[in-house]
């Protein structure tokens, strides 16, 4: 059993890599965008040449999008990655005892430590 939650383990670290990448393709992707912007004002040298084009308006709100959607996508990793590979609930990893309502992050049976996603919301009340 201690295998079957280093496996699961194993598999939010390989999500949480993969979305840590998306965020930073999006978050770069986004910040070049605006540098190429910017890059143009200062070539045009006026800063109403931004508000005039409106391909540079487009550009700015749609790197500002992905730069924000980028850092907010970075800082959910993790829960992302314990929602797209859950742990197994109301069933201990290691002895196999049924956790139902428990009150802390702990197998009543073997005392094994869980994590905090094992403890029911209804229980901790
Ligand atoms: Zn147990």
């Amino acid at each position: 059993m201690r295998d079957f939650v280093y496996l699961i383990l194993k598999r939010r670290h390989t999500v949480m890599i993969i979305l840590r990448f998306v965020s930073f393709v999006m978050c770069l992707w986004g910040i070049v965008a605006l540098g190429f912007v910017v890059l143009e004002t200062i070539i045009a040298g006026n800063i109403f040449y931004l508000f005039r084009n409106r391909s540079s308006v487009e550009t700015i709100a749609f790197s500002l999008v992905l730069t924000v959607s980028g850092l907010v996508l970075a800082l959910s990793t993790q829960r992302l990655a314990q929602w797209i590979v859950p742990l197994p609930k109301k069933v201990c990893p290691k002895c196999g005892y049924r956790l139902i309502r428990l009150m802390r992050p702990r197998c009543p049976e073997c005392g094994l430590d869980l994590p905090n996603e094992f403890v029911d919301d209804l229980a901790a009340e």
